[in-house]
């Protein structure tokens, strides 16, 4: 018999717990038919509310479920790391608890995994429900993210995947402290197929991510997986430099040839406001990555169990 296991990030998720169990149960012939045993391990990542207590009465019913309790708030990536740690199974999916990831689609993915695919990742094809900036904006961090970066990011991609045991194991070794997943999961390469569905709104409760929460993890993903916003920076930083050049061979003939009337105090402002303007912007992204530098040599846990069943 082969082992499913089935990873479940939770932050403040109470009405969802259940429902998610009831929606993942209705699969339950398919994975009789495969010969195919479960466990699914609920990550608490240091919620409020009774999502906690929830899964407890759920593992009271069924001992396959599995609970996970973080100290604190670590963040959905901590949370899907320790979940492929604790999980033993031969195929590892990771789902959202909200059922924006239908459990629905589990049959046909592993369908492609019997083919002999690695791993079956999801993407949406639509964003229904969603605000039309918040698309606009995410579109517009997919194309750049792209041109900047080798490892493909697909638009649209969610963290709804099923793996194989390898493609876990080979994501397990990637420790870094700042965790991109849909950076990582492509990153690592092997087979995927990717299938495509129509976005679905949340079951119960509210999204977690704020719009400038959603810009920060963007910049976040940038600075993870590309170096392209240094080279930017330093080659702007150069063309500066020739342009300063130029100006200086010409101001210092124009004197030469026609003396100096002590004019040209606006351009002098913008110049100087323009040029020290460029230079905080390219320190700020040097800061950025020494940021993340700083964070990755201080080789803190990427988060921490409180209690585990
Ligand atoms: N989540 C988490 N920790 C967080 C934020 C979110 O574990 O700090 C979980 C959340 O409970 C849900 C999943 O990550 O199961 C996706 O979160 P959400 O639905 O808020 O994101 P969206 O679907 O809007 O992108
Ligand atoms: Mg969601």
């Amino acid at each position: 018999m082969k082992l499913l296991s089935i990873i479940v990030p939770c932050y403040n998720e109470e009405e969802n717990i259940r429902c998610f169990y009831d929606e993942f149960m209705k699969n339950r012939d398919f994975l009789a038919e495969n010969s195919l045993d479960y466990e699914l391990f609920y990550v608490d990542d240091g919620s409020q509310d009774k999502t906690a207590a929830n899964v407890r009465a759920l593992r009271a019913e069924d001992p396959k479920v599995h609970l996970i309790l973080f100290s604190r708030n670590f963040g959905k990536e901590a949370a899907i790391y320790a979940g492929l740690s604790a999980a033993k199974g031969d195929y590892v999916a990771v789902m959202d608890a909200d059922l924006q990831d239908p459990p629905s689609l589990l049959p046909e993915m592993y369908g492609y995994l019997q083919q002999g695919y690695d791993q079956t990742a999801t993407r949406r094809v639509t964003r229904k429900g969603e605000p039309p900036i918040r698309s606009f904006f995410a579109r517009c961090f997919y194309r750049l993210i792209n041109h900047f970066s080798k490892t493909e990011i697909m638009d649209g991609a969610r963290d709804f995947r099923l793996m194989t045991r390898p493609v876990v194991d080979a994501i397990l070794s990637v420790s870094e402290y700042n965790r991109f997943s849909k950076g990582i999961f492509s990153w690592v390469g092997f087979q995927t197929k990717w299938i495509e569905f129509e976005n679905v709104e949340r079951a119960h409760g509210e999204t977690k991510w704020s719009f400038w929460g959603l810009f920060l993890y963007a910049m976040d993903g940038i600075v993870a997986f590309s170096t392209a916003p240094l080279s930017i920076a330093a080659v702007t930083g150069l063309l500066f430099c020739v342009l300063a050049f130029v100006m200086i061979l010409f101001v210092f003939i124009r004197a030469l040839l026609f003396g100096d009337p002590t004019q040209g105090w606006p351009s002098l402002v913008c110049i100087i406001l323009l040029v020290s303007g460029v230079q905080l912007l390219c320190i700020g992204v040097v800061g950025q990555y020494l940021a993340k530098t700083y964070l990755e040599v201080k080789k803190r846990p990427l988060y921490i169990i409180k209690e585990e069943e």
